[in-house]
């Protein structure tokens, strides 16, 4: 019965304990086609990320992606020495498992680094679902719904092109759309909104995130003119550690206010849901330090009756991956998702084969592990660095 179930030789791996072998971060330098352009900085030219590929005595391969920003959660060098300094001792001889211990283990083996956590974590169940024949998203309780709507940032500092861009993937079937906020002053913004108003169709859903580029003392005043143009929900208008000012905001204009630079660990999460200082939390994978931790954000927000959205970082889509089995197993990260950099921002993105998009909805893979394969040679084609 259990070979049937299994297969004999899976079966036999499980029994055995499965050892982690080797690991390796590869330094990606990838060409993007877009600029972006936030409140908290700009991305142009390209984008690093540090890849990891973990080894087993099983001949099984889980792959893992830390996509860092400098600005945001942290840096590519930091992220890659911590993945090869600090966290291979943890990883190496262990069973991949026992991801939860392992998570452990990693936070006290270093400090932060929510990054290079995450894209260990991502690689052990990679390896597991291989192991066990399961797609993530059912090792960690199976899935609530089969695709995700997609959101797409407004973002390019040329708004015209963004127009044409935007006009594209709404006749694509994409409706999620997000601008970035925040950079060009309060006029230029407001600007932006009317032409995206007056241009799209009444059924696109727009969103306004600022990445804390707002000044805290007008906030207020500038989010009523903003209101006008019927966003769904006004996204991080003040800098992450203001959070009395979120809760000022929150309180005052009608739209819903969603903290994603408020919230980075449970310790923040249970600050902003106690007090319910945002309507709405941003969960990333990269910010919390891997799909587990993103979990345990969004049960803490669903304790205060606050909805979850699944934002991310310059992934590639080996991180899109894990971020999609995470929202399709957690019921209240139920604001759609970002992950159009793999398809949309990179030059090539590192899955062999594209990531998973139609009628602008993410579709959740039925297969083991991340769910589809990693081209290897495309990452040495971009590493310009290889740790192991
Ligand atoms: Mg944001």
């Amino acid at each position: 019965m259990g070979d049937r179930l299994y297969g004999g030789k899976v079966r036999d791996k499980i029994l055995k304990q499965i050892k982690i072998t080797a690991a390796t971060v590869y330094i990606t330098d990838i060409p993007v086609r877009l600029t972006r352009r936030h409140g908290s900085g700009d991305v142009a030219g390209s984008v690093k990320n540090a890849i990891l590929k973990l080894e087993t005595d099983a001949g099984i391969t889980g792959w893992g992606d830390a996509a860092p920003w400098a600005v945001f959660t942290g840096t590519i060098e930091a992220n890659a020495a911590a993945l090869h300094v600090y966290l291979r001792p943890v990883l190496i001889g262990a069973d991949p498992f026992r991801i939860e211990q392992l998570m452990h283990d990693a936070d006290h083996a270093v400090v932060g680094h929510p990054e290079a956590k995450a894209a260990m974590e991502m690689a052990l169940f990679d390896i597991v679902g291989q192991a066990s024949g399961l797609p993530v998203a059912e090792l960690l309780g199976g899935r609530c719904r089969d695709d995700i709507p997609l959101s797409f940032s407004v973002a390019d500092p040329d708004f015209d092109r963004d127009m044409e861009m935007v006009k594209r993937l709404y006749g694509e079937g994409l409706r999620l759309f997000k601008m970035k906020t925040g950079f060009a002053g309060h006029a230029a913004d407001l600007k932006r909104m009317e032409r995206f108003r007056t241009e799209l169709p009444a059924d696109a859903d727009l969103r306004i995130d600022y990445n804390q580029g707002m000044v805290t003392h007008d906030a207020i005043r500038q989010l009523r003119d903003v209101e006008a143009f019927k966003p769904t929900f006004i996204e991080q208008p003040v800098p992450g550690h203001h959070r009395a000012a979120l809760d000022e905001i929150t309180r005052a204009p009608a739209t819903p206010v969603l903290a994603d630079e408020s919230v980075f660990t449970p310790t923040d999460a249970l600050l902003v849901a106690s007090q319910r200082m945002a309507d709405l939390v941003s969960i990333k994978i990269m910010k919390h330090g891997g799909m587990l931790a993103g979990r345990k954000i969004a049960a803490i927000c669903e304790a205060a009756g606050i909805a979850c959205y699944g934002g991310d970082m310059f992934e590639t889509g080996i991180a899109h991956l894990a971020g999609t089995h995470m929202i399709a197993a957690t019921p209240n990260i139920s604001l759609g998702c970002e992950f159009y950099q793999a398809k949309y921002f990179l030059e090539r993105d590192l899955l062999a084969e594209p990531f998973p998009i139609e009628n602008g909805r993410v579709i959740v893979p039925r297969t083991p592990g991340l769910g589809i394969k990693v081209d290897e040679d495309r990452v040495r084609h971009y590493a310009v660095e290889t740790l192991k």
